[in-house]
């Protein structure tokens, strides 16, 4: 069998070359159970804290929610904009990332908590 060729690793950014589609450190994840302790193991993964989330507080320094109202705060959250909900792809998906303070963080959670209530109450 033929060795496939060596190509750059699929992640936005990355330059390792691979033969597998992506470098060991940015290899897909099957998709985690929300809440599950893999779930939270993500954040813990090098991709994510030596990668994305640098990049991220580098690109976009300052919380977006307080600057919609004018007030510049310092971001320490990365957000995904939209929850990822266990999907690899979506997790590392740079474009799906923004910079946040943590009380605008904590709102965004608590407002998503609550929507999700709402809907297991049937409305
Ligand atoms: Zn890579
Ligand atoms: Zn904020």
């Amino acid at each position: 069998m033929a060795m496939k060729p060596l190509r750059p690793c699929g992640h936005p950014g990355c330059s390792a070359l691979t033969r597998e589609g992506y470098c060991p450190k940015h290899k897909p994840k099957p998709a985690a159970r929300k809440g599950s302790a893999e779930y939270h193991a993500w954040y813990s993964l090098p991709v994510w804290t030596d990668d994305l989330r640098p990049t991220q507080l580098l690109a976009e320094p300052w919380c977006r929610e307080c600057a919609k109202r004018g007030i510049r705060t310092r971001a320490t959250v990365v957000d995904h904009v939209e929850s990822h909900r266990g999907e690899w792809a979506r997790f590392v998906d740079r474009a799906n990332l923004q910079s946040l303070c943590k009380p605008c963080h904590d709102r965004k959670t608590a407002r998503e908590q609550a929507e999700k209530r709402r809907e297991r109450s049937g409305r």
